[in-house]
């Protein structure tokens, strides 16, 4: 049974191909290579293209003939959003529009979407669960909620059905080390961390340490990108099985605080970090922990990965790459 990764070339979007091979599925990878890379698509097909090219797209749902379509392809970075809105509302919306509306023409009519805690804005309540009111802080998290807000409206119009995975902090790779996280620019914690502790980088600046929270430090709910990949499959077999649209938070429920992440950097590394301290990095919210009840019961998930072993693979993929 195939299914269309759009951004499978990139972080979450490959380590997602690779559990949905191992589940008897065949990954077809959709990615324009502006953010992946070629060399993660290894368990299914390539097809490069640009999903603001709706002919494109769909020449190649309708030569696979996909069962669902698994939607990654999007620009991630909050800071750029700021710099630069148009080009978070072009890919990430106009282009979220062109890739339904070949869907739609192809008659795909499944979707599993990667949303974002980022949907939220400054919480009102912790966990984070489902039903909290959706104010993003920045113009990424807003073009998030527009693509749930069209997913939802589909689904009113047809049977047209799709699901809307809210991650926290996606980390870790691949226990085997075949691929990893590499963004560029890196802007994220733990892969900073790593490259201070291997030396890449000379030091690891904490953004903030006088948040009203244990240490001062922001508290993230750090998730293992393996577990994000199970449920992505969970949630294609929930629509397959005929579930209804649905958005789902995918977080372990435990929060760690920037300090106690470089603690068990440097256990797992065995090396002392560089650390020092900076401002605040505007938007950041002090503490994102979600409420996982409604993934364990629609789509029988829970994490299998603790942080220990979410710096472990991520430190394992790292040391061995020149990423
Ligand atoms: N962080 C930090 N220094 C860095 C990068 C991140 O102190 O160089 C903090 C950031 O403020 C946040 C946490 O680490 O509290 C996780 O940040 P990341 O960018 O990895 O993910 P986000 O929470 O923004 O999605």
């Amino acid at each position: 049974m195939k299914i269309l990764v759009v951004g499978g070339a990139g972080y979450i979007g490959s380590h997602t191909c690779l559990d949905l091979h191992a589940k008897g599925f065949t990954p077809v990878v959709f990615d324009n290579l502006e953010n992946g890379h070629e060399e993660f698509v290894r368990w299914g097909p390539f097809e490069r293209g640009d999903i603001l090219d709706t002919d494109r797209v769909h020449e190649v749902i309708a030569r696979y003939q996909p069962e669902a379509i698994v939607h990654f392809a999007a620009l991630i970075e909050v800071g750029q959003s700021v710099q630069a809105p148009l080009a978070f509302y072009r890919n990430n919306v106009a282009g979220t529009i062109s890739l339904l509306s070949a869907a739609r023409r192809a008659g795909v009519r499944r979707m599993v979407f990667s949303s974002t805690c980022a949907t939220y804005g400054l919480p009102q309540h912790l966990p984070l669960t489902e039903g909290h009111p959706q104010r993003p802080l920045s113009p990424y998290g807003r073009t998030k909620l527009m693509v749930e807000d069209i997913l939802r409206d589909m689904s009113g119009a047809d049977d047209f059905r799709s699901v809307s995975l809210r991650y926290f902090n996606a980390a870790g790779a691949d226990p085997e080390g075949r691929i990893g996280e590499w963004h560029e620019p890196e802007t994220h914690a733990i892969p900073l961390a790593l490259e201070v502790a291997l030396g890449r980088r000379r030091d690891f600046k904490i953004f903030g340490d006088d948040y009203d929270t244990r240490d001062g430090t922001c508290v993230r709910d750090y998730v293992h990108v393996m577990d994000l990949a199970d449920a992505h499959s969970r949630a294609v077999q929930y629509l397959l099985d005929d579930g209804a649209s649905i958005s789902i938070n995918l977080g372990t429920g435990t929060g760690t605080t920037v300090k106690e992440l470089l603690d068990k950097i440097e256990a797992v590394t065995r090396r002392k970090l560089n650390v020092v301290e900076a401002a605040r990095r505007p938007g950041d919210a002090p503490v994102l922990v979600a409420d996982n009840e409604l993934a364990r019961e629609v789509l029988g998930w829970s994490p299998r990965y603790d942080l220990s072993e979410i710096v472990g693979t991520a430190w394992n993929w790292h040391s061995r790459s020149n990423m």
